[in-house]
């Protein structure tokens, strides 16, 4: 089994257009095309948002909670001998540190989230052929959708299936929902 391979769309038919030969490519190999990230194909067909570097969660809070308790102590003492600069200023290094080590907090969770999704997101992205002819996506053999999808829905798709839907720009979040297969009237399971 060569599972790690994009499947090659050789005789794939485009449920859109009927389109087939060259102007249907796997979506792995399009989002590997240099003209494809150049006009912006490939970043429509991401299969999810970039990580930024591997952080350690743990390290950050407590990082983050001394400062605060440097601030907080600051403060403190600063009420304690009469010292005004000391109270602001220790206020607000407290305050602000526990903003920020809130915000860092809050992206590495999102982050992990990325992280757990990926292997879903990864099988359907490599499952699926893009045809330059229509612009449509679809998944040739038509499982797990038989229906051409635009890139828009096509992004929607993979990223909420992979448990990070709520990361999707604007642009894909309003893009309509991908139509039902009539085979499986209400869109139930995906899975055969
Ligand atoms: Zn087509």
């Amino acid at each position: 089994m060569q599972s790690d391979e994009a499947p090659r769309p050789v005789g794939v038919t485009c449920p859109g257009c009927g389109g087939s030969g060259p102007a249907v490519r796997a979506v792995p190999d399009v989002c590997a095309d240099p003209e494809a990230r150049r006009d912006g194909l490939a970043d429509r067909l991401t299969q999810g948002p970039g990580l930024t570097s591997r952080s350690d969660t743990v390290v950050h809070t407590i990082e983050g909670l001394l400062l605060v308790f440097v601030g907080a102590a600051l403060a403190h003492s600063g009420i304690r001998s009469g010292e005004p600069l000391y109270t602001v200023g220790g206020s607000v290094l407290a305050v602000l540190m526990l903003a920020v080590t809130a915000g860092v907090v809050r992206s590495e969770i999102r982050e992990r989230r990325v992280q757990a999704g990926r292997p879903r997101a990864d099988a359907l992205w490599r499952a699926a052929s893009h045809c330059s002819g229509c612009g449509a996506v679809f998944f040739p053999g038509g499982v797990p959708r038989s229906r051409p999808l635009t890139p828009e829905q096509f992004r929607k798709y993979v990223w909420t299936e992979a448990g990070y839907g709520d990361q999707l720009d604007e642009r894909a979040r309003d893009a309509a929902p991908p139509p039902t297969d009539p085979a499986r009237p209400g869109g139930v399971p995906d899975h055969v």
